[in-house]
């Protein structure tokens, strides 16, 4: 199966967009808060670095309100916003009381960052903050403690085990939906909803390494006669048979898709045209000499198939789509349990009206 891009490079999700933005937003309000504080008080570098803060904030909410944000965005903005807390702590002058703001770092992590980069975060800056805290409170012996250091160690250690049980819980829970929401439940396949960015993602990657692919798409023939005569049950099997068929002749980095009913597609990532036409030709005829074990009797069912290459036949996800769907319709008119590819009917791009859905 194709593998998503990197969570990194893409757009995060609208929930953490919203934490982000509430974070920057109170992030504004206290950098000006405390660097005015500061600077009545003559402590000029921790409100200056505050002031910084609270410009790059508002730079950072302006963006994301424009454009959206990237995960990297969110990561080299905790690392700002974690670092000047660092320098809260270390500043000799400031209220020993700066330290409440530590705790927030685990919350925030893995709010922001998911499970795995939220800990490492927390972990690396929750230290930098012990060793800060008995650097600049050593003197104090009530401070020191053992009671007095257990509550403030429990406390971070609690906060970030919660944060970090929550927070992959959750991404367990996303994954599972996700995972429900793009599989077909009786095939196992994937459904549209996956194959339409797998192939806006194909277009990109081919575009730029100048590759070819290939989308079949199938349609089984007279399937309303299967589940007629033998019964929905037994059409539940031949699609599930299809499936396995599909499973077994494709490659790891090939997508096949139920698009609904009885109908499949196929993404076939760096295929030549020749080459599509010959894995095309190689599931028709499978299909053809498979017997499906049904209650009572074999079930034969044959299948046909429109096959368009990009660039050869379009270079936009619509386009592809709909010149594999004319093919699989000529496929259909022809006599049906065959291939029409590019070499059968070359492209000729139809007149308004005259794009039709396949029989089927
Ligand atoms: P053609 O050769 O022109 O494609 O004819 P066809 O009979 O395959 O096409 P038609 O669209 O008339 O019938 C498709 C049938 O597929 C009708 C529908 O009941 C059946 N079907 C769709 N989804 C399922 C399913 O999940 N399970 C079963 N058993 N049948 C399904
Ligand atoms: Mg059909
Ligand atoms: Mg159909």
């Amino acid at each position: 199966m194709m593998t998503p891009m990197t969570d990194r490079a893409v757009g995060i999700e609208p929930q953490r967009l919203l934490v982000f933005q509430t974070l920057l937003i109170f992030t504004v309000a206290g950098c000006l808060l405390f660097g005015a504080l500061n600077i009545s008080r003559g402590i000029y570098p921790l409100a200056a670095i505050e002031l910084m803060m609270g410009g790059v904030s508002v730079w950072l909410f302006v963006r994301s309100m424009k454009d959206g944000l990237t995960q990297n965005w969110l990561m080299v903005y905790l690392a700002l916003f974690f670092s000047a807390m660092m320098a809260a702590i270390a500043t000799p002058e400031s209220s020993p009381t700066v330290f409440v703001w530590v705790f927030l770092i685990p919350l925030v992590s893995h709010l922001l960052l998911g499970a795995r980069r939220g800990l490492i975060f927390s972990l690396l800056f929750l230290s930098v903050a012990a060793v800060t805290y008995f650097y600049r409170l050593g003197g104090s012996a009530a401070l020191l403690e053992p009671v007095a250091i257990a509550n403030v160690v429990v406390c971070a250690v609690l906060l970030t085990g919660l944060s970090y049980a929550y927070e992959s819980a959750r991404e367990k829970t996303e994954r599972r939906l996700q995972e429900l929401a793009s599989t077909d439940p009786l095939t196992g396949l994937p459904n549209r909803s996956m194959l339409e960015p797998a192939l806006q993602r194909q277009i990109g990657d081919a575009a730029r390494r100048r590759t070819p692919f290939a989308m079949l798409s199938m349609d089984l023939d007279h399937f309303k006669t299967i589940n007629d005569q033998r019964g929905h049950e037994a059409g539940d099997r031949a699609l599930l048979a299809f499936a396995d068929l599909l499973r077994q002749r494709l490659r790891a980095s090939d997508l096949p898709c139920r698009w609904g009913g009885e109908e499949f597609q196929v993404l076939l990532s760096d295929t030549e045209p020749d080459g599509a036409a010959r894995i095309a030709e190689e599931i028709r005829s499978s299909l053809e000499n498979m017997r499906v074990e049904l209650d009572d009797g074999e079930l034969v069912m044959t299948v046909s198939i429109g096959v368009a290459s990009y660039p050869l036949d379009a270079e936009d996800p619509a386009s592809l789509l709909i010149m594999a769907d004319r093919r699989l319709y000529q496929a259909k008119v022809r006599g049906r349990n065959q291939v029409v590819d590019s070499r059968s009917l070359p492209v000729k791009w139809p007149e308004a009206g005259e794009i039709g859905e396949a029989p089927g």
